[in-house]
């Protein structure tokens, strides 16, 4: 059983705290004053071990949040008539207010259904000769997730068949990597195999999820997207003056394995609860776990009492579709006691 104070929270990945590897560089960057708006050391070493990790000399910044990173990021790769390709439960048309449209001027969003949150090539070149006129905002972009907001994985055939229709109508690949440590352990692939080495032009990099208090990293592996973009970081408010307190815990997960021992950690803590349900009678699988969210159907009246005992969760999937996610630090105590509760939540 759990103590009393410890949070029933399985919401998201952001519930945790700072994880020890992050916390002492820190700290450690705390020891001593620096230049500041990147221009400190800790800023170089981690963009340099960056390039070191992806093996390819890429431009990287550091903003505050997923939002920025994939909104700036996006305005970088098109114009203000351009169109992004996504996915209709894509986190940058569903939960980012707009962002991407506001800080592209304009750019509309055009989003494809598809199996298990991915999108299909099939899909994306549907919207790509829908139109071709000069009515319709041009294709431009297409925007991945991996792994997706539905916990799944695109493996490197299905990226490497998107990035070849991307090729046939000109389109950039822009990749929301708010979980992509967690796609590179589970798929067992290095970072590179699954971005410039299939042909992904930009990754928004999170941080916040992998274990830090905050920071997202973009990487460009197409350096000419990056022009500039130094200067568009300002303006949106993210160019932190003290930048090196967001890039020092960000070198401390690179230097240290922490980026990715934190996501092996939360995928196995994910496939412990989906294990551990997938026998349950009155629980319903909604999609492979594949990564570090597991997400399965309750009946209303086990959702209102999980809900009740103070379990956090989100249900944005649907009628009855709950989300778990794991993270660094989620424990088998932790997840006893959840299991636990379901079961005697479905007790009508
Ligand atoms: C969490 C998340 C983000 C970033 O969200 P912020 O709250 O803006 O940091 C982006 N994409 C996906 C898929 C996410 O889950």
């Amino acid at each position: 059983m759990l103590p009393d104070c410890t949070p029933r929270f399985v919401a998201s990945d952001n519930t945790s705290g700072i994880c020890p590897e992050a916390l002492e560089y820190l700290l450690e960057a705390n020891r001593c004053d620096d230049l500041a708006y990147g221009n400190d050391i800790w800023t170089d070493k981690a963009a340099e071990r960056f390039r070191e990790m992806f093996d390819f000399d890429c431009e990287v910044f550091f903003v505050f949040n997923g939002t920025a990173a994939n909104s700036l990021a996006l305005a970088a790769m098109g114009r203000s008539y351009h169109s992004v390709i996504c996915h209709e439960l894509a986190h940058i048309e569903t939960d980012e207010c707009g962002g991407p449209e506001f800080f592209s001027n304009g750019a509309k969003l055009l989003t494809s259904s598809g199996a298990e949150g991915k999108l299909t090539p099939e899909g994306i070149e549907a919207l790509v000769t829908r139109r071709s006129d000069i009515h319709y905002p041009k294709p431009r972009v297409v925007s991945l997730t991996q792994a997706t907001e539905v916990g799944t994985l695109y493996s490197r055939e299905e990226l490497l068949a998107i990035r070849t229709m991307a090729d046939k109508h000109d389109l950039r690949l822009h990749m929301d990597g708010a979980r992509f440590a967690n796609a590179c352990v589970a798929l067992g692939a290095t970072p590179a195999e699954l971005t410039w080495q299939v042909g992904v032009d930009a990754l928004c990099f999170s941080g916040t999820k992998n274990g830090l208090a905050m920071g997202e990293a973009i990487l460009f592996f197409n350096r000419d997207l990056a022009e500039d973009f130094a200067w568009r970081c300002k303006q949106a408010g993210q160019l932190a003056s003290k930048m090196r307190f967001i890039a020092a815990p960000w070198l401390g997960l690179l230097e240290s394995g922490a980026w990715r021992t934190n996501a092996e950690h939360a995928n196995a803590m994910a496939r412990y609860l989906a294990d551990g349900l997938a026998d349950m009678p009155g629980v319903e699988s909604m999609f492979p776990t594949q990564a570090n969210s597991v997400f399965v159907r309750l009946p209303p009246h086990a959702i209102d009492r999980l809900r009740g005992l103070g379990w956090t969760f989100y249900t944005f999937i649907g009628a009855g579709g709950a989300r778990f996610v794991c993270a660094w630090n989620t424990t088998t105590e932790l997840l006893d006691t959840l299991m636990a509760d379901i079961r005697e939540s479905l007790v009508a």
